[in-house]
């Protein structure tokens, strides 16, 4: 059996860029995931203007901008009482667009598969042992050898459980995603709209459909959906995805022989709309380390290394996300905010010009 310099567990941006990295320098490279793609996932389906420089390197940028897409010039923040503020967004070439998740992971995949990756889809990973290599097993029994091993797969990583990592999970909140008509005159703007039982995301992925998020808790999220339905004229039929958590504790991102990357490594809140980004950064982190310690490098020089870069993406960014989190986890605060931002719209220009200036 073939022994691949590298397996990793999932196919989302932060697998496909990690596989595609690797293949570029030269390593046998395997994917393993559990969905036939293309799929669709619940996200709000913004693409921050710091994942361009990253779809550059992987020559994939112009191929983005060819899929029907958004690009978005404003970001509005409703408070609960329906008081509004508007702040401009950057509209140059690199600017903040959306579209659908099922084209742009698929686009990566594809990237991926292109530069020579091995990919299983509907290999969903159950069993993992390691003896100086790993042996990975699908839900189908099929088995797989690796030197190196990478957990792609997401906040609800079966990697990490499988090797006792995940933390334990607090009560936590829920997220609903849908694909909506697109209301007439909703223009190009990202709406984040604090509600009394959480908040609702929402974003024009094409000329015809909106992405309609909504974050709530298990007792309130249903109330939630009922007030999209009235709010957007949705039928009670209309076909919704859910994911769960919102939150947790990050699993530590390097191990012998195995690493984490994107939401398996650390979930952040979506309110910012960041989690590509750092997914397909965390990607590109790997693939550095993984090629150092298959080609012979110091591999604990390497790993550190990976510490150290994966700590400083965050750096400086994760108080917004606390920020964002306090705010729609007390909605009322969230919206106190709004209000002042009204007669002083400084502060929410500020957070907004540094969540979407390019990081990398
Ligand atoms: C409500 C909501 C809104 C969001 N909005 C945005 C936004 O607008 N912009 C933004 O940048 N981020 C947003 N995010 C965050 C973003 O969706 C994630 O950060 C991003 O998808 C992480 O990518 P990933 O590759 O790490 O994981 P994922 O995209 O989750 O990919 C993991 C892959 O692993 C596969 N997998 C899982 N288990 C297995 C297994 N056992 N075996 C094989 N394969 C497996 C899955 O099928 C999946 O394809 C949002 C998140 C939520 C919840």
């Amino acid at each position: 059996m073939e022994t691949f310099d590298v397996a990793i567990v999932g196919g989302g941006p932060a697998g496909s860029s990690c596989a595609a990295f690797c293949a570029l320098a030269g390593l046998r490279t395997l994917v393993l995931e559990r969905e036939k793609f293309p799929r669709e996932k619940v996200c709000g389906d913004c693409l921050n203007p710091s994942c361009w420089p990253v779809l550059e390197r992987l020559d994939l940028a112009q191929q983005v901008r060819d899929l029907p897409h958004s690009r978005l010039d404003s970001v509005e923040f409703i408070a609960i009482g329906g008081h509004n503020v508007i702040i401009d967004l950057p509209t140059s070439d690199d600017c903040e667009i959306s579209l659908k998740r099922s084209l742009f992971d698929d686009l990566l995949l594809r990237r991926a598969r292109e530069l020579g990756v091995q990919i299983c889809e509907e290999a969903t990973v159950t069993a993992l042992a390691y003896n100086g290599d790993w042996k990975i097993a699908t839900v189908h029994g099929e088995t797989f050898l690796a030197r190196v091993l990478i957990g792609a797969d997401g906040r609800n990583s079966t990697v990490a459980r499988l090797r006792n990592l995940m933390p334990r999970l607090a009560r936590e909140r829920v997220a609903l995603q849908a694909h909506i008509p697109l209301p007439r005159n909703f223009g190009k703007r990202v709406v984040l709209q604090f509600l009394r039982e959480g908040y609702s995301g929402q974003a024009p992925v094409n000329e015809t459909e909106l992405n309609l998020c909504l974050v709530g808790t298990p007792p309130t999220i249903s109330r939630l959906r009922h007030w999209a339905e009235r709010h957007f004229d949705i039928t009670t039929s209309h076909p919704w995805r859910t994911i769960t958590p919102l939150t947790r504790s990050p699993v530590p991102c390097a191990h012998k022989d195995l690493l984490f990357i994107g939401d398996a490594a650390r979930v952040v809140e979506p309110f910012t709309g960041e989690g590509i980004y750092y997914a397909l950064g965390s990607g590109e982190l790997a693939a550095n380390a993984i090629t150092k310690i298959i080609r012979g490098e110091d591999r604990q020089l390497a790993l550190r290394e990976f510490i150290r870069a994966s700590a400083e993406m965050y750096r400086g960014r994760l108080w917004i996300n606390r920020l964002a989190r306090a705010a729609v986890l007390a909605p009322r605060v969230g919206a106190f905010f709004v209000q002042a931002a009204r007669f002083d719209p400084a502060i929410l220009k500020v957070l907004t010009a540094k969540i979407v200036s390019p990081k990398l």
